[in-house]
């Protein structure tokens, strides 16, 4: 769907589902669905790659199809075992399943030899002597077409003898490649007899030192896609041109061709994607790694405190294009609210405490007050909150001199403390250099929430946390990696939000939150969503504000 404001509507207008339907009707793969999803496994997967994970699992479960998992391991030099585990994760962590079908293009080396020795036989490919940069000279421009290599008319024999000491290793690295013999002179530079096979005397994190030869990704991604039996091929839009040249592959061989269908990718404002931009931003040490909160990987999402359900939400939000376009990141943020609004449980949490004594309350009191877990979700019950004489309260939330419309705390104000009673500001206190240590009040014992008499009003209602009972943590605030929408530019580390990471050391949690876990959700009353982070412990916890209650950027328009 073009437009990125598409929540009233959530059913994704789709042109890839309907060429599917009529793929269907027409009986085309005898009515078999399998998508697949092609990561290389040589970064870590991110927000886009969500979207495509999204879409061609959610494709396979909606038309009862299939969707494998297959890496695109054709480069050994970048690719790393580490990055394979990572991504199985991150799928399945998105909630899907690729059960049986893990897949390598790896796998179909030999395959490929073998098509590639069909195409030399044929005349349709060629050993070549070019170096890489008098390949790149010899291609031609968009406006200028290409001129033949020297060694395009080598024999068929000469060819078949070249390639196999080409994978003997008889020959160094970049001293000869396969290429196919398709047209110089085509408008497509893709076309333009393109390298098939390179020599790289390099060791692959599958298949060690069993070649030398290694297949480049337009040789292999077609003829892997047939093999696999694929019916519909979906990838960006950056393959479009590529296209004709895997359609020719597979005619030129003979196999069965299954459909590439291009789509938009995903670029979020706000964000970089490129795994080579994400990568120096952790090499930099600009973030914390690969998953860091602020990071757009599904990893660092996850930490962050997304839930799988609300990256499902957003892929289906923002559906599928086929024109570039940019979505606004606050969709991405509203989502995971909608999400956590339902299922998270609220607390109380003061973030940057300020003391409040109130001077009426008896010295050694504790009451214990009843507090809602989930007002979207009675189910969800209530719990036991105590309450006493010395409380934290934001020192946002106290004004010595207010501001007109400050409906908060402020002395001679009044103002309810959330689940307990009225009180009235009476006096600060303050130290020798000014600042306000200490805020006295007085309270209305018959104002206590619930009871049936309390029926005054207040314009203001804040939230705090019992100073003897609170427990500590260290919350971590995270805001945009970006100041601007669209840091795509050469300039783009300019940009970098230096405020983007906030830690305040001196949080104080109501006590319920004693024995939270790593990955625990829940809603601060007032404050946001959070998370607590994996490097918390009991003894020192670590929470991270997923995201505000909201936006604090830009509106959404809400329907
Ligand atoms: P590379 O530049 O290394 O190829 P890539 O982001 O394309 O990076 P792949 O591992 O090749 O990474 O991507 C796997 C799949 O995810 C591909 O099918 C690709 O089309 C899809 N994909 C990658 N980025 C996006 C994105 N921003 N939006 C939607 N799909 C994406
Ligand atoms: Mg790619």
């Amino acid at each position: 769907m073009e437009n990125n404001k598409s929540h009233e509507n959530p059913k994704p207008s789709n042109f890839i589902r309907e060429i599917i339907d009529d793929d269907i009707s027409t009986n085309k793969y005898g009515g078999r669905v399998n998508t697949r999803f092609p990561p290389e496994p040589n970064g870590h997967l991110h927000i886009g790659h969500a979207k495509s994970i999204c879409l061609n699992f959610g494709i396979a479960r909606d038309y009862n199809g299939l969707c494998n998992l297959r890496f695109d391991d054709t480069n050994p030099t970048k690719e790393e075992m580490e990055y394979v585990e990572s991504i199985k994760e991150d799928v399945r962590w998105l909630g899907f399943d690729w059960e049986d079908r893990e897949y390598y293009a790896s796998d179909y080396f030999e395959q490929l030899y073998e098509y590639a020795v069909q195409l030399i036989n044929k005349g349709k490919a060629f050993v070549c002597d070019l170096s890489a940069d008098e390949i790149r000279k010899y291609r031609g421009t968009l406006t200028q077409s290409g001129k033949e290599s020297p060694f395009r008319n080598r024999t068929i024999e000469e060819n078949l003898d070249l390639f196999e000491r080409m994978r003997k290793g008889e020959f160094p690295d970049g001293s000869k490649t396969l290429r196919a013999k398709v047209d110089m002179s085509s408008p497509n530079l893709n076309m333009r007899d393109p390298v098939m096979y390179r020599i790289l005397h390099e060791t692959h994190h599958r298949t060690g030192d069993a070649w030398c030869i290694y297949p480049m990704y337009d040789w292999a991604h077609g003829q892997s896609d047939s093999i696999e039996r694929i019916t519909h091929s979906i990838c960006t839009l950056e393959f479009e041109d590529h296209r004709p040249l895997y359609d020719w592959f597979i005619d030129e061989i003979g196999i069965y061709h299954p459909q590439q269908i291009e789509f938009a990718r995903l670029n979020l404002s706000y964000t970089v994607m490129s795994k080579r931009r994400l990568l120096q931003l952790v090499e930099e040490g600009l973030v914390d790694g690969w998953d860091d909160p602020r990071m757009p990987t599904i990893s660092g999402l996850r930490r962050r405190g997304y839930s799988p359900e609300s990256i499902r939400y957003f892929a289906e939000r923002i559906g599928v294009a086929k024109r570039e376009n940019m979505i606004d990141v606050a969709l991405l943020e509203d989502s995971l609210r909608e999400d956590l609004n339902k299922r998270a449980p609220r607390f109380m949490a003061v973030l940057r405490p300020l003391k409040l004594i109130i001077d009426n309350y008896p010295d050694a009191q504790t009451e214990e007050l009843e507090a809602v877990n989930n007002p979207e979700d009675p189910a969800k019950g209530s719990r036991k909150i105590p309450f006493s004489k010395v409380l934290y309260i934001e020192q946002d939330d106290f004004r010595e001199n207010p501001p007109p419309k400050y409906f908060r705390l402020s002395p001679g104000n009044e103002v309810r403390l959330r689940y307990a009673y009225i009180i009235k500001g009476t006096e600060v206190i303050k130290n020798s250099s000014g600042n306000i240590v200490e805020v006295h009040c007085t309270y209305d014992p018959a104002t206590r929430s619930g009871l049936s008499q309390s029926q005054k009003k207040v314009k203001g209602t804040i939230h705090w946390v019992s100073a003897e009972h609170s427990i500590d943590a260290e919350v971590r605030l995270y805001d945009r990696l970006f100041t601007i929408e669209d840091p795509s530019g050469d300039n783009w580390k300019e940009f970098i939000n230096p405020n983007s990471l906030e830690k305040l050391t001196n949080c104080k949690l109501e006590p319920s939150l004693a024995n939270i876990k790593a990955k625990d959700r829940f809603q601060f009353e007032r404050l946001g969503y959070f998370c607590v982070d994996y490097d918390s412990t009991e003894s020192k916890k670590i929470i991270n504000r997923t995201v505000t209650l909201r936006d604090t950027w830009a509106k959404i328009e809400k329907a």
